[in-house]
């Protein structure tokens, strides 16, 4: 038995500075992977710093239009909120298509963001892998891989991201706020996710005792007509084998702006800049959506077991374009 030492930070300054100064330290939200995990032996930390008390939990209203969303705010919360609701409908749609009712309403946004990755090899606490056991080797290569990443992948691990409101927040260029012992910092969503390279056990640029405080949303009207569509092997309660985040808006028939994000595919949320850059500009019609998603997926690299993601991420793509548009007009 491994004896664990848990607290209740007063305030988040003391939530900093007692894992920060402890190594084998974690903080503890709403606990729907750490306890997962630490049960499983996967994560073994000796102390367990409890958040929940500090006062992170808001949506509120940014002076620029966008929304500010607390760390410790919930998925299910997140997700009924008008705001999000009106202004980010792809974030409302991305929390409700993950994990199940009760994970939900238990779950908080910045564990969210640091849940850790579903590969069987990463989580049964032994076999080979470079993620949990730097320099390991990677079991999933020449293992089972069906659910795993075919872009931004590595020798090192092909793990896929698992987080599905990553994904919105990805196309919608979110940004993380953190406080720590460097002060307040602020990461862009997309140089917040690490691809695994040289170091697949760095998943995030934040320094152990860095606190999560906010996600902020920018101001984007163009968020207002937006999908996310998510494909898995039965219709709740399971990962995304692929997922797309898109939102659009047209100017007689071409697509003026667009954003778009996969899920399930990579090894971090992926903005897709390829298709995008193909589609500005282009009429709104499923050929330029194809073209679109084939240029997006042409650096796939499969594995025997995962090479169906390539097609069915092009049609993923292409339907959700599809669901946004109808005859040349934003749905
Ligand atoms: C059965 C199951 C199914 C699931 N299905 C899905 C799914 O379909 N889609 C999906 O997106 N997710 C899914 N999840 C993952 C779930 O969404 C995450 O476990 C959850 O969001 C983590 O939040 P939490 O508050 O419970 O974090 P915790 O478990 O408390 O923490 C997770 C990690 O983040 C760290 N942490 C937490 N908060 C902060 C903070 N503010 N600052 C810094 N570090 C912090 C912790 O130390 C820990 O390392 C599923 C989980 C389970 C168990």
């Amino acid at each position: 038995m491994r004896l664990i030492t848990y607290s209740r930070a007063a305030d988040a300054a003391a939530a900093i500075a007692a894992v920060s100064a402890d190594p084998t330290s974690d903080f503890l939200a709403g606990g729907t992977t750490e306890v997962d995990l630490l049960r499983q032996n996967v994560l073994t930390p000796r102390r367990l710093v409890d958040i929940n008390g500090l006062p992170l939990t808001g949506i509120d209203e940014a002076p620029d239009g966008g929304l500010r969303i607390g760390a410790l705010a919930r998925m299910s919360e997140v997700a009924a909120s008008p705001l999000v609701r009106e202004r980010y409908p792809v974030v409302a749609q991305a929390l409700e298509a993950g994990a199940s009712p009760q994970l939900r309403n238990m779950a908080s946004m910045g564990g969210n963001l640091l849940q850790r990755v579903r590969c069987p090899y990463y989580r049964d606490a032994v076999s080979p892998c470079n993620r949990r056991e730097p320099g390991s080797g990677c079991s999933a290569v020449e293992g089972f891989s069906r659910g795993h990443a075919v872009l931004g992948t590595s020798e090192q691990c092909i793990a896929a991201h698992p987080s599905d409101v990553a994904v919105a927040l990805a196309a919608l260029d979110a940004r993380v706020h953190t406080l720590g012992r460097r002060g307040e910092l602020a990461y862009g969503i997309d140089d917040f996710f690490l691809t695994p390279g040289h170091t697949p056990h760095r998943e995030h640029p934040l320094e152990h005792g860095e606190l999560i405080t906010a996600i902020e949303l920018p101001s984007a009207p163009i968020g207002r007509r937006s999908v996310y569509l998510k494909v898995r092997d039965r219709a709740s309660y399971e990962f995304a084998l692929v997922s797309a985040a898109c939102a659009l808006s047209l100017v007689d028939g071409t697509i003026a702006d667009v954003r778009l994000a996969l899920g399930g595919v990579a090894t971090k949320p992926w903005r897709a800049h390829r298709a995008e850059g193909v589609l500005l500009g282009a009429p709104a019609h499923r050929d330029s959506f194809a073209e679109a998603a084939r240029m997006e997926l042409s650096d796939a690299r499969t594995t025997a077991d995962n090479a169906f993601k390539t097609e069915l991420a092009q049609r993923v793509i292409v339907r959700a374009l599809e669901t946004l548009t109808v005859n040349g007009r934003t749905s």
